[in-house]
């Protein structure tokens, strides 16, 4: 790493708190080192508070992007000068540009594109698909924007009765509005019509983080006659590798059940090509770090 920093290093930070356990650093820096490409990639804890100042700063230094994650994701749009159409509909960056480094901020959201870039990876097509999602906080909108766009036929959001149910009631109007896309929202607690939305879609997506710490031992789906031979279920948590859902997905015979590492990885690939123009290895970044 020493050995490839220069006087020209040119900086992408991740501004984020908690961070530390984050594995973006290490993909980022070792995709510049594979390509020969003379940035850097850091980690920096920022909350709300430290937003305003950060901005400064990398208006200041010239750093050429950033990354963004909770809880930063909705709050940095205000200082940014322009916001990609579907990060303004999703209503969260978790990325951000600084066009040639001279302090025009552009925000973008890639959560989606690496969902569904997963799935393809996989060899899950959405188009024309009647997906159940779990969850219609950061991470579910993220999926359900994209997977409206990228032509699925339905999606049937479900939530339980918190403040995020609001945002899914929003993020169906835009959908219905903007889309060919069909979309729902229900609450989590009619688990009839959970179970028969489940037994009537290809995709089941869990965008909740259920079956992560401290709820590991949890899944929203326990009975098994849910699960077909025909479902692909997909969880976006990838700590632990096998949650809960997934495991219980797997021993009922799923088609598929998949993980958000991938995920991970291809909305980390997508930032990469913003900050970068170039295209991230990503077959050797899963052979180094999957
Ligand atoms: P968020 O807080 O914005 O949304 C959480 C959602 O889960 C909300 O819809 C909330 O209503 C629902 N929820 C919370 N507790 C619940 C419970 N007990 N039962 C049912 N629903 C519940 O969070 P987020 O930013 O959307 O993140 C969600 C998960 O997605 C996290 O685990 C995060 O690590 C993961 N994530 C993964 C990737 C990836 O690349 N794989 C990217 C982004 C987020």
């Amino acid at each position: 790493m020493t050995e490839r920093l220069t006087g020209h290093t040119l900086l992408i930070s991740l501004i984020a708190t908690p961070i530390r356990h984050s594995m973006s650093p290490t993909m980022h820096n070792e995709a510049f080192a594979k390509l020969g490409l003379d940035y850097a990639y850091l980690a920096f804890e920022v909350g709300n508070k430290e937003l305003k100042d950060t901005i400064q700063g990398i208006r200041a230094l010239g750093i050429r992007g950033s990354n963004v994650s909770m809880p930063n994701k909705q709050a940095i749009i205000p200082y940014l000068d322009e916001v990609s159409p579907e990060a303004t509909l999703i209503g969260a960056v978790n990325t951000v540009t600084n066009v040639d480094g001279k302090g025009h901020l552009v925000g973008y959201n890639t959560d989606g594109i690496g969902a569904m870039e997963a799935l393809k990876d996989e060899g899950v097509e959405v188009k024309g698909q009647i997906i159940t999602l779990t969850g219609a906080g950061g991470a579910g909108t993220a999926i359900a924007i994209q997977a409206a766009f990228d032509g699925a036929k339905e999606l049937r959001i479900f939530n339980i009765h918190d403040t995020v149910y609001s945002n899914a009631e929003e993020t169906v109007r835009k959908i219905n509005e903007n889309t060919e896309c069909k979309a729902t929202i229900t609450d989590l607690a009619d688990q009839e019509a959970f179970k028969t939305s489940i037994s009537e879609s290809s995709i089941y997506i869990d965008a909740t983080g259920v079956g992560m710490k401290p709820l590991e031992d949890t899944s929203l789906i326990n009975d098994p006659t849910v699960i077909r031979p025909d479902l692909v279920v997909f969880d976006v948590v990838y700590s632990p590798r096998e949650t809960k859902l997934l495991k219980f997905a797997k021993e009922n015979g799923a088609k598929k059940a998949i993980n958000g590492l991938g995920m991970m990885l291809y909305q980390g690939a997508a930032a990469f090509k913003l900050f970068t123009g170039e295209d991230m290895p990503v077959d050797y970044i899963k052979d180094l770090l999957f």
